[in-house]
């Protein structure tokens, strides 16, 4: 893709009539006195001296005034005429002077070349990088400077071949299959006018941050033949009221004077949050957002323009913005899944070498739940972790490590952990795994490992699902509750003492108990009602409670409960298996490493 021009040239041209009218009145002041050959007042005796040496030249007698050079023509001097010297003209004449018109003005060529061509250099130069900086900072300078009117500054790309395609996005079929919709009505707009089919005006993109909504937008410009504009709606929020609204505005009637196009608008939550009646409001903003909605009410659909936005807080937009007529498709881009995460890294490898027996579907299958930038970087590291090692080409156990490293962070080689506290670390890896695995819904363990990673982590186990799982049953999230609290069951069984190695798991369990109880409907007590609601589903996830003081206490008693019954249960699988605890834990502990194999081969014996 390239970037053809900065479609608001206006205050350039009001910056070239400012330098034209400061060079006119240097030219009329400033230069002449400059330019003017130096005329030196000298007595008349010099002059009658000169003449007698035949230093000479030519002579220019106006009444009173002669101006005269010296023989080489060099320098001009003046002096005034005295009454009594009458064969003053014939003395100059006889001594080998010329009487002739001296010309004290410069000549045209000079006086154009150094009163207008030299000094507009500078000024084409300044005119130059101003429209460079114009470009970079997206018209955010010409306002500043120049006070007046202003571009949108949205970028205008054209496609080229070596733009993105649809091709290098890998996985997220639903969300091409719409898009390439959108391309093929702006190339023949006909076919869909002739049966009387509409097409949205505008399209959102919604999904987790790192899943390729920016990407998409890009690959329709790349597919699309038609003007692409885009912009970042953190560039519509100005510190002058008025100035996003007057950004907004140029936008669309550039689009309009361009369509068919496509109008994408980055991070549209920022200036497309919901207004609300506080106090505190942000006027910039809401002004931004009125006039986003009025310009897309205003153009013509069928005119070929449609807008792009991509969000990962579809939420927090204003309800005006997504009913029908606006953004009125919503297209999800969700993390991938199995066979998407094998297309992303298949797509990224390419621009890497790779040694030949590589099979991406193990390292797909560990990185459950990567997006789509991650598993880019994945790739990465691999090859950058190649390098490292001084190979020409990465290697399965580069990508293997790398999901680890993107996972868990790097190993850190220099912490080193006491014999006691690396025992503790075994056993309470070895109890999760165990726990996992004896219950047996849960996912077998893929690696354990001790060695501590930078994230903090002092060992860590990498489970591995077979599929992509959608609905989760009670029984699996009571297993999966179960298997958090293994580490610190097995810690308690053996050196019947706890440590502070468990709070991300206690965590963990506590939120998921909650969510059975205050969300999914699965206890018994309370049944089919939701107390929490959950907003931000993909930034995280903030949950909100919805109920009274009394519910909530009765909930957090719940809680307790369910995560306690599944601490018992965790520590009575232990304890019925403590030799094999024993054993694998001992086998960690020397290795500190072990595979799901080696695990199941122990656990099997
Ligand atoms: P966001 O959804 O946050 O806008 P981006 O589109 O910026 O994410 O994606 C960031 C990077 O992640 C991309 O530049 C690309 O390298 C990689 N990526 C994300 N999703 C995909 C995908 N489906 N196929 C290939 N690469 C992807
Ligand atoms: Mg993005
Ligand atoms: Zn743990």
């Amino acid at each position: 893709m390239q970037e053809v021009k900065n479609p608001s040239k206006r205050p350039l041209v009001y910056y070239y009539i400012i330098a034209m009218l400061i060079l006119m009145v240097l030219n009329m002041t400033f230069f002449p006195s400059v330019l003017e050959k130096k005329v030196q007042e000298v007595s008349y005796s010099t002059f009658m001296s000169m003449t007698l040496d035949d230093n000479i030249g030519k002579v220019q007698i106006e009444g009173e005034e002669i101006t005269f050079t010296d023989k080489n023509e060099e320098n001009i001097y003046k002096t005034t005429a005295i009454d009594s010297d009458s064969d003053m003209v014939q003395r100059v004449y006889d001594h080998g002077g010329d009487l002739s018109r001296i010309d004290t003005q410069p000549g045209l060529l000079t006086s154009i070349l150094v009163g207008w061509v030299l000094p507009l250099v500078p000024f084409l130069l300044i005119g130059y990088f101003i429209r460079k900086r114009m470009q970079k900072s997206m018209g955010g300078m010409d306002g500043m400077m120049f006070g007046m009117g202003g571009g949108s500054g949205a970028k205008v790309y054209v496609p080229s071949s070596s733009g993105i395609r649809f091709a290098d996005v890998a996985g997220e079929d639903e969300a091409k299959e719409l898009l390439s919709e959108i391309v093929d009505f702006l190339h023949d707009p006909g076919k869909y006018a002739a049966i009387g089919a509409k097409l949205p005006k505008g399209a959102l993109l919604v999904g987790p941050p790192g899943t390729g909504k920016t990407l998409l937008a890009k690959a329709v410009a790349g597919e699309a033949n038609v003007p692409f504009f885009s912009i970042a709606g953190s560039e519509f929020v100005e510190m002058f009221v008025g100035r996003g609204a007057a950004k907004v505005r140029d936008l669309f009637k550039q689009a309009n004077e361009k369509a068919p196009c496509i109008v994408f608008i980055d991070e549209i939550d920022t200036i497309g949050k919901k207004r609300d009646g506080q106090m505190m409001g942000n006027d910039e903003r809401e002004q931004t957002l009125n006039q986003l909605l009025t310009e897309m009410d205003g153009f013509d659909g069928s005119k070929g323009v449609v807008v792009l936005a991509a969000t990962n807080r579809p939420d927090s937009l204003d309800p005006a913005l997504l009913r029908p007529g606006r953004f009125d498709r919503r297209i999800p881009v969700e993390l991938p899944d199995l066979q998407g995460r094998i297309a992303i890294l298949k797509v990224h490898a390419k621009k890497i070498r790779l040694a030949e027996d590589v099979d991406f579907e193990p390292i797909a299958k560990t990185a459950a739940g990567a997006s789509g930038a991650e598993l880019a970087n994945i790739v990465n590291e691999a090859a950058l972790r190649a390098v490292r090692a001084g190979r020409q080409y990465a290697t399965q156990e580069d990508l293997q490590e790398s999901v680890e490293v993107v996972i868990a962070g790097y190993q850190k080689k220099s912490r080193v952990l006491s014999d006691q506290e690396k025992k503790i670390v075994a056993y309470h890896e070895v109890g999760h795994a165990l726990v996992a695995a004896l219950q047996n819904h849960s996912a077998p363990v893929q690696k354990i490992t001790i060695i501590p990673r930078t994230s903090g982590a002092l060992g860590y186990t990498l489970q591995v699902d077979d599929g992509d799982h959608f609905l989760m049953s009670k029984d699996e999230l009571l297993n999966k509750i179960a298997t958090y609290t293994g580490g610190r069951a097995a810690e308690e069984l053996v050196f019947h003492s706890i440590t502070t190695g468990a709070s991300n798991d206690i965590e963990q369990a506590t939120k998921l108990a909650r969510s059975m109880i205050s969300r999914f409907g699965m206890s018994e007590e309370f049944g089919f009602v939701a107390f929490e609601t959950m907003t931000n589903q993909y930034l995280g996830g903030d949950a909100s409670l919805a109920c009274s003081p009394e519910t909530q206490a009765r909930i957090d008693k719940k809680v307790t409960e369910l995560v306690d019954e599944q601490y018992q249960k965790a520590l009575g699988l232990l304890k019925d298996h403590e030799g094999k605890l024993h054993e694998i834990a001992g086998y960690l502990y020397e290795h500190e490493t072990i595979t799901g194999q080696e695990f199941m081969d122990i656990l099997n014996r």
